[in-house]
């Protein structure tokens, strides 16, 4: 990922935003300022390894914008993670809260590690360390910090355990994705893979196609592929085909089942990372095939939900001839060569920062409970979170439509500018 074959995630979200910066002419003060993050942190954590080696980890926490609200974001832990790509998420977390219209800003972080190798002591030193480093310059009011690739509600739980020692007092809108009943909100684990798929029902209704009369291959197994899966499937869509990273083999693998793949009995063989196990699922009934191949299958929708650049110009051309709808619910997921060649085919693109909103929605209602100490049911959750990627999607295709663009540029021009009036407001620009 990161900054293989030449890919750099923040050259590219710097060039999305160059692109929707010309197309709304913006001035050049609010270009310069929104092209680059407003604060980066770049620190050091040294862990004692159960070996007894001390071994320093190299942490960031970048925030972009916070001009709509406190900064909000996840932390990555990734033995690739750079800090330009913490950048890139960061800035993309602003047009996402943005584009939701939720009263917060933009922020990302990151530690260069790899869970997979690191006792579960070690990680909860490289969470309490990631804190220490940060405990003046996150907050409730300041930067919101959630879990994301890698990171889970444990990590969040010790994160906030560090933060709340060091201010002595309870906080806990200082960090969202916590396990419920200590603080988190229902909802949060299934909110992302949910919220792809409420823009995904949304855009279906627009091209006039039954749910049930489509088929998908999805990239990735982890929290957000495993409930996009679980909504789409309950809403009467077939997953075809889906794709994880193989830990042994150091390379990613395809399960397809033409008849449509079975969640639960995958999930069963499934590890804490989204790592399906080969020889399980060949004992399913699953062909196992290389894991580059998700992107080929003959489906009406793709739901690329592992990592960034996944899509690019050399894979782009593949894409089978019935796909008609791209959800991203992956960030980054597709290269600007490769969006170019999606919007030529014509295809229904709903945009990462959009598609994938839910999880930092489900985040602030997670914050708004924690802030009145009253936490609402499931049911109340999920009816609010999709009314809110509802009404985000529906007012992305309506520009998209009035005024001839294509469905990312309109969620940009949504976000831009919406975050460029804040900042104006405030006299910043
Ligand atoms: P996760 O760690 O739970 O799962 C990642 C999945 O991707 C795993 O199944 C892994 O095996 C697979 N994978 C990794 N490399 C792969 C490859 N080369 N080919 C195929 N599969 C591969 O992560 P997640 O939380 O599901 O996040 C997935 C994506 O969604 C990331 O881009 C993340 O930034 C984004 N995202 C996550 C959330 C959230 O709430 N979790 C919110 C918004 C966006």
């Amino acid at each position: 990922m990161a900054e293989t074959g030449g890919y750099n995630a923040f050259e590219m979200a710097r060039s999305q935003f160059d692109r929707i910066a010309d197309l709304i002419d913006l001035d050049q003060g609010a270009r310069d300022f929104l092209r680059t993050p407003m604060r980066e942190y770049h620190f050091t954590i040294p862990v004692r390894m159960d070996d007894g080696s001390m071994k320093v980890f190299q942490g960031f926490r970048v925030q972009h914008n916070d001009a709509r609200g406190p900064s909000k974001g996840g932390i990555r832990f990734h033995p690739q993670e750079t800090i330009d790509t913490v950048r890139a998420l960061s800035m993309w977390m602003t047009w996402k809260c943005a584009v939701v219209d939720i009263p917060l800003g933009g922020g990302k972080g990151g530690v260069i590690c790899d869970p997979h190798n690191l006792s579960m002591r070690e990680q909860e030193s490289i969470c309490r360390g990631f804190v220490r480093q940060l405990a003046r310059n996150i907050g409730p009011l300041s930067d919101v910090p959630a879990p994301d690739v890698m990171t889970n509600a444990q990590h969040m739980l010790w994160m906030l355990d560090e933060y709340e020692a060091i201010h002595g007092g309870r906080y806990p809108g200082v960090i969202t994705g916590k396990p419920v009943g200590m603080g988190g909100s229902l909802g949060r684990t299934q909110a992302t893979g949910y919220g792809v798929v409420y823009t995904l029902r949304e855009a279906l209704k627009e091209l006039d196609i039954r749910p049930a009369d489509t088929t998908a291959s999805v990239q990735g197994f982890g929290n957000v592929a495993q409930y996009a899966i679980e909504l789409y499937n309950q809403i009467g869509g077939t997953v075809v085909c889906v794709s994880c990273w193989d830990q042994k083999d150091q390379c990613p693998y395809a399960f397809r089942r033409k008849e449509g793949i079975d969640l639960e009995g995958l999930r069963s063989i499934t590890d804490p990372f989204g790592g399906i196990e080969t020889a399980k699922a060949r004992e399913q009934g699953y062909e196992v095939i290389p894991g580059d191949e998700w992107i080929e299958q003959d489906v009406d929708i793709l739901i690329p939900s592992a990592l960034e650049n996944s899509i690019t110009a050399d894979n782009v051309e593949k894409i089978g001839k019935r796909v008609k709808i791209v959800a991203e619910g992956a960030n980054g997921p597709t290269t600007p060569e490769a969006d170019n060649a999606l919007h030529a085919r014509g295809i229904h693109v709903i945009p990462d920062f959009l598609a994938n909103a839910g999880g930092v929605t489900c985040s602030y209602f997670e914050q708004v409970q924690s802030n009145m100490n009253y936490y609402w049911e499931m049911d109340e959750v999920l009816g609010k979170l999709d009314v809110k990627m509802t009404s985000a999607y529906v007012a992305v295709s309506e520009l998209a439509r009035r005024r001839d663009l294509y469905m990312r540029d309109a969620a940009y021009v949504v976000s831009i500018n919406r975050v460029v009036e804040a900042c104006r407001e405030r006299g910043w620009v």
